[in-house]
């Protein structure tokens, strides 16, 4: 058997990708807000059912501008359960992380635990839809309204997710959403913030363009944070197949949990009421104590067959080299217990039912 990953890259059949990016010989308008990346903001603005959309050249970007677009200040509540992006987009804005822990039902920000955390110095919320899995939304608007704090959700995760038949990216101030290759929906590297305010559209296009207004005038200390031509003609290309991927991925999903729901000691994620999943991520946890292995075990297991599944999160960002020492102070015991004991399982469209077969039977008779 060929080696297994944690994912696989979509990509759009070649020949359709060669017939999108024909037209930019045509005009040589490779990068710069061109005809491709107008038509993809069009095009998404529809597909996440949101009312304004701003594209970037990577996620991280996305979100690192989305904060800075917001003029926060002093600290900023988040979680360390996620990946690097998240924190570091709020420290490289020069703003404080203060760690919340997160709930053990599906790994999102504990609500119940914020309010304690919030200081004069709170100016804002930085939620992640972890894994597609959606933030307690109508709670953190309460708690947000109450100490006049603003939300930007990283919904990196949450590509296509609908709330109540709603896009998952209208809540907040703003949602940054990553069209990374390893994600559900890649431009190959690209990203995208989602907001209600039109006034943020002029300020977003702004910071991604160096803060020039106009040729005279540069109002904002601004970065290249552009999508380019290319990154734009795959995104249309792979938004074509996008709702195909995601059934196959559900497909996927239900044979894992045909697997694995019901095994004592072994916690998979529930489907949540409501709401239109992606099925951007399969999320196992072990309990040792219980199910008799532990995850580095399970883990270990699966690359013997050359399976590679992913620990995601561990270790927490709170515990990185370069944070541990400054911002670890706040207490996050769940978040702890979940990032020892977790492992995301490889899923992509195109992976075969009988490689899920033998991953579960790895897991549980070996
Ligand atoms: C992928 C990811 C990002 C960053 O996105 P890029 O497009 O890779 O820059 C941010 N947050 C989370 C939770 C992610 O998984």
């Amino acid at each position: 058997m060929n080696k297994i990953f944690v994912t696989k890259s979509i990509l759009p059949p070649i020949e359709e990708y060669i017939k999108e990016i024909k037209t930019i010989w045509d005009t040589s308008w490779l990068t710069n807000m061109g005809v491709k990346h107008h038509e993809l903001e069009d095009e998404l603005k529809e597909y996440l059912d949101v009312p304004f959309i701003s594209l970037f050249v990577n996620g991280h970007m996305a979100l690192e501008l989305a904060l800075q677009a917001h003029d926060l200040t002093g600290e900023v509540i988040t979680t360390p359960f996620t990946f690097a992006s998240t924190t570091h987009a709020i420290v490289r804005n020069g703003l404080k992380p203060v760690f919340c822990d997160i709930n053990i039902e599906d790994y999102t920000i504990d609500v119940n635990k914020i309010e304690e955390l919030i200081t004069e110095n709170t100016s804002a919320i930085v939620p992640v839809h972890v894994y597609g899995n959606i933030c307690d939304v109508e709670k953190i608007n309460d708690i947000a309204q109450k100490y006049k704090l603003k939300v930007i959700y990283d919904a990196a995760h949450a590509f296509g997710v609908q709330i109540k038949g709603q896009g998952i990216g209208n809540f907040g101030d703003a949602s940054m959403f990553s069209f990374h290759a390893t994600k559900v929906f890649n431009t190959i590297e690209g990203g995208a913030v989602t907001f209600k305010n039109q006034k943020l559209h002029r300020k977003l296009y702004n910071l991604k363009n160096f803060g020039i207004e106009s040729p005279d005038e540069v109002c904002d200390v601004g970065a290249n944070a552009k999508m380019n031509e290319f990154q734009a003609a795959m995104g249309l290309c792979n938004l074509r197949h996008i709702e195909n991927e995601i059934k196959k991925r559900k497909n996927v999903t239900d044979r894992y949990k045909d697997h694995l729901s019901g095994i004592k000691g072994v916690k998979i994620c529930d489907e949540a009421q409501g709401i239109k999943s992606n099925y951007a991520y399969f999320p196992i946890l072990f309990d040792e104590s219980i199910f008799g292995k532990t995850r580095d075990q399970v883990s270990h297991l699966l690359e013997k067959e050359q399976i590679y599944a992913r620990k995601y999160f561990y270790p927490l960002t709170k515990d990185y080299a370069c944070y541990k020492k400054i911002f670890n102070s706040c207490l996050t015991p769940v978040a702890n217990y979940v990032a020892a004991r977790i492992i995301t399982l490889p899923l992509y469209g195109e992976l075969p039912i009988e490689h899920v077969d033998k991953i579960c039977d790895i897991i549980i008779n070996e």
